[in-house]
């Protein structure tokens, strides 16, 4: 059996007003937020798609259903702490993370720092195994016209 698993995630939320913007864990100032049933944070939420990917465990709509109202403004780190913990339970840990943001506005990449950490820290990982990049949609399509941010991530797994 292989010592290694490779799974992908995504995710897309819209931004409305009234809501808090928080990506990787961390909050944004801007004038919109991403709607959703917990915080909505897109880049985390397609991480734990694909930590879970990686095992073919599903996906976290199976584990914190948005009609659950146990997980309505769940903070995702939290959620993602959990994942962690289903994988560890398996005997497998992080090799290392990739992702991509897409998003029109704000700048991101001042905060990539920050969500590194943030993300590191509730992982337990050096912020060297987290890779996020932030990109514009160059205006096209609903990311390019501000109506949603979207993200991808990949995962690696190591067997312990
Ligand atoms: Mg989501």
């Amino acid at each position: 059996m292989s010592r290694f698993r490779i799974g992908n995630g995504y995710d897309i939320h819209r931004l409305v007003e009234g809501r808090p913007l928080i990506l990787g864990g961390v909050q944004l100032e801007h004038s919109l937020g991403l709607d959703g049933h917990s915080d909505a944070d897109v880049l985390t939420h397609a991480i734990m798609d694909a930590m879970l990917g990686a095992l073919s465990l599903g996906d976290i709509g199976h584990y914190f259903p948005p009609t659950d109202p146990q997980w309505k403004g769940a903070d995702s780190l939290q959620l993602l702490a959990q994942v962690h913990q289903l994988i560890r339970d398996r005997g497998w840990s992080i090799g290392n993370l990739d992702s991509v943001v897409v998003a029109e506005q704000p700048k991101l990449k001042p905060h990539i720092a920050a969500m590194r950490d943030r993300l590191a820290s509730v992982l337990g990982l050096e912020p060297d195994q987290i890779g996020i990049k932030a990109t514009t949609n160059e205006k096209l399509g609903p990311t390019g016209r501000e109506e949603g941010i979207c993200a991808y991530a990949v995962a690696l797994l190591v067997r312990d």
